[in-house]
């Protein structure tokens, strides 16, 4: 653990760059790739921002600020990764792409360097299986907002030694994280197949009309003391991401019918109500 000093990112989007931050933040070295100069630099400047409202409120201070940020080196040279003692990887949600990446990286990293995927929900076993050093691939999965939000799944692909399931274990608890071990490669791991099922009942629910959506939002957070309820949840997660995982849970979990996205929930994609990212999903956020 303690040689973990430089850490490589994949990806400078939503997701990488609070991993870059959180991992800067624990003092490590971060190296950032992005496949564009234009989304590295707008990887760093949300890392900015975001420790510039730490300092507003008294959080962190100018002088931690600027450390944090001198130790992140942003890049758009897969080769740089070289230097890395452990890679996370957080591209888009697109199999055969994390694939590219996973062979990239296992070409470029050294051969006992630990390289994770912040996928939501595919195989961590195919993933691994694009690289030379399967046992050396794990599941290593943040939740949004990263540098917020306290767990992190850490998900054994079929090949994952116990040796890298205990170094991304700690790792993630460096960073400040608890974590939980998924002990079998299984979509969508344990948060995303808890939630989905969630999202698509509180649909048939309200198609049923057994409720209206504010008043389904209510009873699940007073009455199970959940922060949002199931429609703000898919507002802010997005209604188009909730649908693609739910299909895949459904190809992958052998067509059961409990997976299908409810006809409701098909027609808010197709309107282009996608939630808080369009201003309208389940409720408008325009005004
Ligand atoms: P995003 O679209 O914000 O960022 C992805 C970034 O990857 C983009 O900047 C893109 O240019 C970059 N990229 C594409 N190909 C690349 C390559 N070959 N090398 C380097 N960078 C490349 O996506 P995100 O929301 O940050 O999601 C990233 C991953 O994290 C996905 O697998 C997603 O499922 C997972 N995830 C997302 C959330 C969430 O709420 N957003 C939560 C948990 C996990």
């Amino acid at each position: 653990m303690s040689d973990i000093k430089t850490i490589g990112v994949v990806g400078a989007g939503t997701m990488g760059n609070g991993i870059a931050q959180l991992a800067a933040q624990m003092g490590a070295n971060v190296i950032m790739r992005d496949i564009k100069d234009d989304f590295v630099q707008r990887g760093l400047k949300a890392i900015d921002k975001f420790l510039a409202k730490g300092v507003e409120r008294g959080k962190v201070t100018e002088d931690q600020k600027s450390t944090i940020l001198k130790r992140i080196i942003g890049t758009t040279d897969m080769g740089e990764l070289a230097k890395c003692d452990f890679v996370i990887e957080a591209v888009i949600e697109d199999l055969d792409l994390k694939k590219k990446v996973f062979s990239e990286l296992d070409e470029v990293c050294r051969p006992e360097v630990v390289l994770a995927t912040n996928t939501s929900s595919m195989s961590i076993t195919l993933i691994a299986a694009a690289t030379k050093r399967p046992d050396k691939v794990a599941g290593m999965h943040f939740f949004n907002p990263v540098p917020l939000m306290k767990l992190v799944e850490v998900i054994r692909g079929y090949s994952t030694s116990d040796e890298t399931v205990k170094i991304t274990s700690e790792l993630a608890q460096k960073m400040g994280k608890e974590t939980v071990e998924v002990k079998v490669d299984s979509p969508g791991f344990l948060v995303n197949r808890l939630m989905i099922p969630h999202m698509i009942e509180a649909v048939k629910l309200l198609e049923e009309g057994v409720a209206t959506k504010q008043d389904i939002d209510k009873a699940i957070k007073l009455g199970l003391n959940y922060p949002m309820g199931p429609f703000e949840l898919m507002d802010f997660t997005g209604i188009d991401i909730c649908k693609f995982v739910a299909d895949y849970f459904y190809q992958e979990l052998n067509k059961e019918l409990k997976w299908a996205a409810p006809v409701t929930l098909k027609n808010q994609i197709r309107s282009g109500n996608l939630g808080r990212k369009t201003g309208k999903g389940w409720y408008d956020y325009s005004k």
